[in-house]
């Protein structure tokens, strides 16, 4: 169970619209780190009156990260833990998904960067979808990843999100960035969103995907067990709005909008619930998301069927071009 100190904290604001005011942002949901147990802090979600971003108030300072994100943090070992099956199921939908985003891209071998690119997945799917290697960039926080990608021959720099103006305003601009999964863990994705538009080429995209609350899960688990709160590393969450608004703080225009399975929220609130309720070795058992192959299958065909019939899920693609010079 939670072990160890309470975490070092501080406020927030909401970095879609900057609303500071005491009654600008109220409660939506109070919980714990369901997941990894880090703490043992009750943590509290609050939505912006003004532009219903819901973001973590207050959150944990910048000395807790490694903290909150320990050594078995899923995405650093995400191939040791996740049933193989699944992983080739994973392949294939990665796969049609790049190519969703080369369609908006008209030039013949474009300039592509993943923002918080972790192995270079994206990067490889890309190469073997004919982009050559030269064109092919990744932004990633974890300094022995860098390393190995570029002994593989990518373009892999060193940094957070919120660096990559820094570390790579001097490449030449690029027809298409993507930022999956990492906006909401950001501490100012108002800047990150800036220092991205910075380095597209006019009529360049870019593609980001993050948890949407606008979504049937959200709903039914909004008070405390909706696993895309994922306490305490989300940040920020959006919904189309915000979204919307944020991209048009740094210039960026909606080209288009689609909802994409969100089969892990779905198993990590049964999980949160059954732990809290039940038992932790029961949650541990049934209600893994990366092993249990019936649920994922289940939650997966789920949002996939809704999406179709306009319904929004958990997971939000929103693609943003920069206007012509
Ligand atoms: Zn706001």
């Amino acid at each position: 169970m939670s072990e160890g100190q309470a975490l070092k904290m501080e406020p927030a604001e909401c970095a879609v619209c900057r609303a500071t005011a005491v009654s600008a942002a109220v409660e939506v949901a109070r919980g714990l780190d369901f997941e990894y147990d880090t703490s043992a802090d009750t943590f509290f979600m609050v939505e912006c009156q003004t532009c219903r971003t819901i973001y973590l108030n207050p959150r944990p300072s910048a000395e807790e990260l490694a903290r909150i994100y320990p050594q078995n943090y899923y995405s650093y070992n995400y191939s040791n833990r996740v049933n193989a099956l699944a992983i080739k199921v994973k392949d294939f939908l990665d796969k049609n998904k790049s190519k969703g985003w080369l369609k908006f891209c008209p030039a013949a071998n474009p300039r592509f960067l993943d923002i918080g690119c972790g192995n270079g997945r994206n990067l490889e799917i890309l190469e073997k979808l004919g982009l050559s290697r030269q064109n092919l960039y990744g932004l990633e926080i974890n300094a022995e990843t860098v390393e190995k990608l570029r002994d593989r021959g990518f373009n892999a720099f060193l940094g957070a999100a919120e660096d990559a103006a820094l570390q790579l305003e001097k490449e030449e601009p690029f027809d298409l960035i993507v930022i999956l999964q990492v906006l909401e863990h950001v501490k100012d994705p108002d800047l990150v969103m800036k220092s991205l538009a910075q380095l597209l080429k006019p009529q360049a995209v870019l593609v980001v995907e993050t948890p949407n609350v606008n979504s049937l899960d959200c709903t039914l688990f909004k008070k405390r067990y909706w696993g895309g709160y994922h306490f305490p590393r989300h940040w920020y969450l959006f919904n189309k709005e915000s979204l919307t608004r944020l991209g048009a703080n740094a210039g960026l225009q909606v080209i288009s909008v689609k909802y994409l399975p969100a089969q892990t929220f779905w198993i990590y609130s049964l999980h949160h619930i059954v732990k809290e309720k039940i038992s932790d070795k029961l949650a541990g058992a049934l209600f893994d998301p990366f092993r249990n192959l019936f649920l994922l299958s289940v939650f997966t065909a789920f949002d996939i069927l809704r999406a179709k019939l306009g319904f929004s899920t958990s997971n939000i693609q929103v693609v943003f071009q920069k206007p012509p010079k």
